[in-house]
């Protein structure tokens, strides 16, 4: 059977950045989950849906034009690589991934990326709800401040404008946002092997989920 390797985690654990280069050096497929949400969340403030609108909501997650080519992201004819990483896209996807139906609606969408040779698959509920079966499951966490301090740098090099203080605070209701709710909260796996990255270099990180993989 196709092997899955699930890397969840918090905002700005770092988990994408990981899961991405585990992915290049098993030549796996890679899986961002939270692109889905963030597309959802993209696509719905373009069309004025709103928020509380769960039919609304779970039709723009089931229809979503989205394709995925190597590091670009498209919604439609769009490319929307850079525009779903603003923070007003991530804590609007943060607040509908809270929507049972747009969970649905994008579940099936996740499980068709389990493709040969194999996939690394990041986001919250990659362990414990969409591949509860994966040989490995990684739980990638980091200290809040030490997330702050990436997503800091991250938004800087992009461009977009962003103070320490608002993304602790930001951060801070996310975590709670993502680990509180009732559907599909963020918690370790079953089995999942805790990584604490607050003080590790992604690389190190990388060569650890490696490590587990291969024993
Ligand atoms: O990981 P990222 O920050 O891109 O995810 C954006 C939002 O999507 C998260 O704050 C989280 O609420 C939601 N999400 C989720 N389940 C996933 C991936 C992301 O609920 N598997």
């Amino acid at each position: 059977s196709i092997p899955v390797i699930t890397i969840d985690g918090p905002t700005a654990s770092g988990k994408g950045t990981v899961a991405h280069r585990v992915a290049h050096q098993l030549h796996f497929h890679y899986l961002d989950s939270g692109a889905l949400y963030r597309l959802t969340a993209l696509s719905a403030l373009r069309h004025e849906v709103p928020l509380n609108d769960e039919h609304g909501l779970a039709k723009v997650a089931e229809r979503l034009p989205c394709r995925f080519a190597g590091d670009q992201i498209w919604l439609g004819n769009e490319n929307v690589t850079s525009a779903i990483r603003a923070e007003e896209v991530g804590n609007t996807a943060s607040k509908i991934a809270a929507l049972p139906t747009v969970r649905h609606a994008l579940a099936g969408l996740q499980l068709g990326f389990r493709i040969a040779p194999g996939l690394v698959a990041d986001g919250r509920d990659m362990g414990t709800v969409i591949f509860p079966h994966a040989v490995l499951k990684v739980f990638l966490t980091a200290s809040v401040e030490a997330r702050a301090e990436r997503r800091y740098k991250q938004l800087i090099d992009k461009g977009f404008p962003a103070t320490m203080e608002d993304l602790l605070k930001d951060l801070r209701e996310r975590d709670a946002r993502d680990s509180n709710r009732a559907i599909a909260p963020l918690k370790p796996a079953e089995g999942a092997h805790i990584l604490d990255t607050s003080h590790m270099t992604a690389d190190e990180a990388v060569e650890q989920v490696l490590k587990w993989y291969a024993a």
